[in-house]
Formats: C-alpha cells, structure tokens, sequence
C-alpha cells in the first residue's frame, strides 16, 4: 500500500516497480518537505504578494478532460494553456487532484493551521512553462512547479465540485480513467484569491522533490455532508486496487502529515492582526460581561503571543 501518513515519502515495494522510481533518493531527506503545518510564529506578512491571477480558468464545456483514479487520488487533466500570470514566469496548469481523510473523511487536508486539519485540500498543479516544454521536464526543478492549495470544508453545497463528483462512479477502481466535458475551473477555488500563504516546499507524494512554490488560499471552500457522504458515491466508493483484484483497498487517507518548517518562514499576503481566536473570545466577552471587570494581564498575554 502507499505510505501518504509516514511522512517518509516511502512507497511499497509494489509501487516501485509500477513507476520504476527511486523512492530513497536523496531529495527525500532534504528540507523543504511538504505540507507544513501554518503555525503563527512561522508567518511573515509581504505586502509585495499581489492577488493570485488565473488565466483561462474558465473552459469551455466543447472541451473534454480526463478524471482518472490513478490509485492515490482522483485527478482531472488541465489544459496547458490554463496559467497562472501573477508569479515571476508562467505556470501552467497541468491537473488538479484531492486529498481527503479516513473513514469520517472528516479531516484530511495536508496542510494545517495552527494544528487544526481540514476535511480535505485540492491542489492545482502548474509547471513553469517559461523555462521547461512539460511537467516532466519541471517536476524536479527548484522553480519547476507552482501549486496552488484550496482546502476543502464541510458546509454549503458546492455546485461547482459537483461537476466532478458525479462522474466518479466511473472511476471507482485504480487507473480507471473517463472523459468528462469541462467546466470553469475558477468556481472550484475560493472567491477571494488575495489573501494566501507562500512558501517553498515540494511534493506531497514520492517522489517528493522540493519543486513546488506553494499558494495555499486563506480561506476554504465548502461542500456539503451530503457531497461527502452520498450513498455509493464520492469518495466513499473509490478503490485503490485495481478492478480485477479479489481484495479491495479504500481510498481514503491519502494525506501526507506536517513536515517540518527547518527555518522556513512562510510569507502571508494578508495581515492577522494581533488577535488570536482565545484573545477574540476574552475580548467578546469582556464586551458582554464588563462589569465583572477586565484581566488586562491576560488579555495582553494572549493577544501579544
Ligand atoms: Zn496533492
């Protein structure tokens, strides 16, 4: 099976063979692992990141792209003239893929805040196409690829990530693959594309080279319990085993964990301000309660941490 939770970027033996990789090379042991976990003390705000600009998000529905199970995740093929314009050099797309949690499938982002996990997190994978003709040129690159990181909460009914969901019962088994007409990938991220953290890191999964420059927007998107958890659908139906395979594997978990920041800063595109959730409920009640006085003590305490 494929080890995403050791946070060793090893694989089984299995996998090795299938991909003819190297999954102890030595750009595993580097630093610059990802995902990270966002702690407050790693952050620096940057008032040179501009807001994240997307070009040609929005496909036409003539184009058809490829949802595949590729037995780590589901993945859906981007064209390359897809970009992102508002980095250094080009990035253009090249997929997006999911990670989710297990059985709950309730906590399963790769990045994390603060130590708190989201239900899931989608990643849009773009190339540097200023400098190499295709992803495989790029992927072990320092500045091959560009990952912008969403994560997935569960609340609204999202209609856009339905575009994708529904077509997932034809892709329940590993390396089974449908063409599904396009969409206009831009409603799969958050509506606000300004506030983001940046950071160098690398892929999730083996072979884990430190290519990636990492976008991961402040603000998720939602779907729906519903979305999640329909019967015989989603998430809940796909298989990291092939179709012909006496013994199914789940698909599920495939998350790698927090690795650590080795004195990377992550820069932040918005400002926090110096109120944390415990000083804003001190705050909150304080303003409800003021006759029972105020614990400036504390209140500094937990506000100038
Ligand atoms: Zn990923």
């Amino acid at each position: 099976n494929y080890d995403h939770k050791g946070g060793t970027c090893k694989a089984s033996e299995r996998d090795i063979v299938l991909k003819s990789r190297s999954y102890s090379s030595p750009e595993n042991k580097s630093s610059f692992q990802s995902p990270i976990d966002f702690q407050t003390h790693l952050l620096r705000y940057d008032s040179n990141l501009p807001p994240i600009q997307v070009q040609n998000y929005n496909l036409s529905t003539n184009e058809q792209l490829t949802l595949s199970n590729n037995g780590h995740s589901v993945q859906l093929s981007l064209p390359s003239h897809m970009y992102i314009s508002s980095l250094p050099h080009r990035y253009s797309a090249a997929q997006l893929h999911f990670h989710w949690g297990s059985y709950n499938l309730l906590t399963g982002s790769e990045h994390t805040v603060n130590g708190k996990q989201f239900a899931g997190e989608m990643h849009v994978v773009h190339f540097n196409s200023d400098k190499y003709p295709n992803i495989s040129m790029a992927v072990d690159k320092h500045d091959g690829l560009a990952v912008l990181g969403v994560f997935i909460e569960i609340g609204e009914f999202n209609p856009a990530f339905e575009k994708l969901f529904k077509y997932m019962n034809g892709i329940k088994y590993r390396d089974q693959k449908i063409q599904v007409p396009a969409f206009n990938i831009r409603a799969l991220l958050p509506a606000h594309l300004d506030e983001y953290y940046r950071y160098d890191g690398s892929l999730t999964t083996p072979p884990c080279y430190p290519s990636v420059l990492w976008t991961v927007f402040r603000r998720p998107v939602t779907i729906s319990r519903k979305q999640v958890f329909h019967k015989n659908r989603y998430f809940k139906s796909l298989y990291a085993s092939y179709a012909q395979e006496s013994a199914t594997v789940p698909l599920h978990g495939n998350y790698r964990k927090p690795q650590l920041a080795d004195n990377r800063v992550v820069l932040v595109s918005f400002k926090d301000g110096k109120l944390s959730l415990v000083c804003c409920l001190i705050v909150y009640n304080m303003a409800r309660k003021p006759n029972e006085g105020l614990n400036l003590k504390c209140l500094n305490i937990c506000c100038n941490a």
